[in-house]
């Protein structure tokens, strides 16, 4: 418990400074993005070793851009688009760009509850969060392996660590990946920690899935042994009469069962 106050307030620090960068820098992008379209623009039928500077510069400026959005999502900085959703209609959905993404080697198997509670959450958002996951469990599993998408209903008659109690959807991402150590998954959401060679990681996935969670009003958590796999479960309030579905209750109180 101690252990977990002291992570939530490292990343509520972590939080705020990057925040702020990110905010700042994503103006100062959509300046620079903006100048160079108008460039580009007006040189058209011009020097091509011009426009391959621009077209190269705007690509360097694109990728900025993204690296600030999802710092702004770690900060829970981030503009939302919350509409109910059916979150097994989503993970079906997102069946070809995962099959896209991931190697031929890596077998994906869906297990969706089927009287599955709406949420209220961004889906663009989500789907990223999802990505970023699957993602990992692609580059855990170097010798191929199993990826687990399963979603459930879950309440939670009293509040366990830092997830007060109420009615949950619980989507599970597992791999039977190469696992974490306890040094790793202690920095794992840190924006910026990364353990894969440079050009290949940016250490923002994790970030990106822990604020824009939070930002929900949901929450995640990481299981993992080296060697043996990894689970991200993610926990997002369940969406009921047009209200999430989570007890403001203070710690260790029971709810009755509904
Ligand atoms: P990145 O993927 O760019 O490194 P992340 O924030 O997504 O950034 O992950 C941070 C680190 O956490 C990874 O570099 C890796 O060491 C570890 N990690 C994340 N997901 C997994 C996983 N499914 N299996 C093993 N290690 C993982």
């Amino acid at each position: 418990m101690q252990e977990q106050l002291h992570q939530s307030q490292k990343m509520e620090a972590i939080g705020q400074l990057t925040g702020g960068v990110a905010h700042d820098f994503n103006n100062l992008l959509t300046v620079i993005l903006g100048n160079l379209d108008t460039i580009s623009r007006r040189m058209s039928g011009t020097d091509q070793r011009l426009l391959r500077a621009v077209d190269h510069a705007m690509q360097g400026a694109e990728r900025a851009a993204t690296l600030t959005r999802q710092l702004l999502a770690f900060a829970r900085r981030q503009p939302l688009n919350p509409k109910p959703t059916d979150l097994n209609r989503l993970v079906i959905s997102m069946g070809d760009l995962l099959h896209r993404m991931l190697r031929e080697d890596i077998v994906v198997d869906r297990q969706l509850d089927k009287d599955l509670w709406f949420v209220e959450v961004d889906t663009h958002q989500l789907e990223s969060a999802l990505l970023n996951l699957a993602v990992n469990a692609r580059d855990a599993m170097i010798q191929g392996g199993k990826l687990t998408i399963e979603t459930t209903n879950l309440h939670l008659a009293e509040r366990r660590g830092e997830i007060p109690a109420g009615d949950y959807v619980l989507i599970c991402v597992t791999d039977t990946g190469c696992g974490m150590t306890s040094e790793v998954m202690e920095r794992a959401f840190d924006p910026f920690f990364t353990t894969k060679p440079i050009g290949e990681g940016t250490g923002l996935g994790l970030s990106q899935v822990f604020g824009f969670m939070r930002q929900s009003g949901g929450h995640v958590r990481l299981h993992s042994e080296a060697g043996q796999g990894t689970t991200v479960r993610l926990y997002l309030p369940r969406l009921m009469g047009g209200a999430p579905v989570v007890d403001p209750q203070p710690a260790n109180v029971a709810v009755p069962a509904q």
